[in-house]
């Protein structure tokens, strides 16, 4: 028994099937109404952009730690602590 992507409710007569991509692949997926659709795709929408910020986040951070400067100071705390615990 399919069952909306939305509200998980049972599938009546009005069917609403939309292909959406979800980010990483074409999924097909089937709403009890065009209501439940279009918030749907709204989540998604929010979900993908979510995602990217994450990557972007992500990206940023690699940068910095390969950046030489940073790589020095990090080496430097990580000797003291190693020194004021022995
Ligand atoms: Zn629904």
């Amino acid at each position: 028994m399919k069952r909306c992507a939305q509200c998980h409710g049972k599938l009546g007569l009005g069917v609403c099937s939309r292909n959406l991509w979800n980010g990483w692949w074409w999924v097909d997926v089937r709403f009890c109404s065009s209501r439940c659709a279009a918030l749907y795709e709204l989540k998604q929408q929010d979900t993908n952009a979510r995602r990217w910020r994450t990557v972007l986040a992500r990206l940023k951070f690699s940068t910095e730690v390969t950046d030489p400067f940073r790589l020095a100071i990090g080496t430097q705390c990580s000797a003291t602590a190693t020194a004021a615990t022995t």
